[in-house]
């Protein structure tokens, strides 16, 4: 990451807890006593360059909220409206966003490897140089999206929605393409080794 961005992660303060402590809290999410008060403190505006992985902001309304640079490794945003949210270089490795909203997003190098987007909604969203390695995302709609760049190496995009997107240079390495559809799709990616049955172009 860049250098502007400086973390003083303090440990969890849970004997023993090797985690690193949430942002605005003396410890990681699996110790915080009342998880419901430090959600409802959160202000959708000033999360930029916060640590909160493995918080669960499932089904949460987080329309244009700022989590760019923030640590989001492992957190539940299952279902959740991210639409046009700022999740640039942010941290979402491992986490669950099944079902989420992230229209008009911009996702530009944020790292998702690993993550579950299975049926999330990115249309129009901004993935340039994202990393979706290993990512899972059957049924995911990226119509319209910017995956300029982007690395869904190994992902599994079964049935994913790729129409109209730019695709220059995505690298699906790999993946798991089988009826998906790239109508309108736009540029030259690399499907080598890539799982490309019933692929509609
Ligand atoms: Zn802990």
């Amino acid at each position: 990451m860049t250098g502007s961005m400086h973390y003083t992660r303090e440990s969890c303060a849970i004997a023993g807890c090797a985690k690193s402590a949430l942002s605005g809290h003396t410890r990681c999410w699996e110790h915080v006593d009342n998880r419901q008060a430090f959600l409802d403190a959160l202000h959708p505006e000033a999360l930029a360059g916060t640590w909160l992985a493995g918080v669960d902001l499932s089904g949460r309304d987080l329309e244009g909220a700022d989590f760019s640079g923030a640590r989001l490794s492992g957190a539940c945003l299952a279902g959740a409206k991210l639409r046009g949210a700022n999740l640039r270089e942010t941290f979402l490795d491992g986490a669950d966003l099944r079902g989420a909203d992230c229209t008009d997003a911009d996702l530009e190098f944020a790292v998702l490897g690993g993550a579950d987007v299975s049926g999330a909604c990115f249309k129009n969203a901004n993935l340039q140089r994202a990393n979706l390695v290993g990512t899972r995302g059957r049924r995911a709609d990226f119509s319209g999206a910017n995956l300029y760049y982007a690395r869904p190496g190994n992902a599994d995009l079964e049935e994913a929605v790729f129409d109209g997107a730019n695709i220059e240079r995505t690298i699906f390495r790999h993946a798991n393409l089988k009826g998906a559809t790239l109508r309108g799709a736009r540029g030259t990616a690399n499907f080598e080794n890539a799982v490309l049955e019933d692929v509609r172009r």
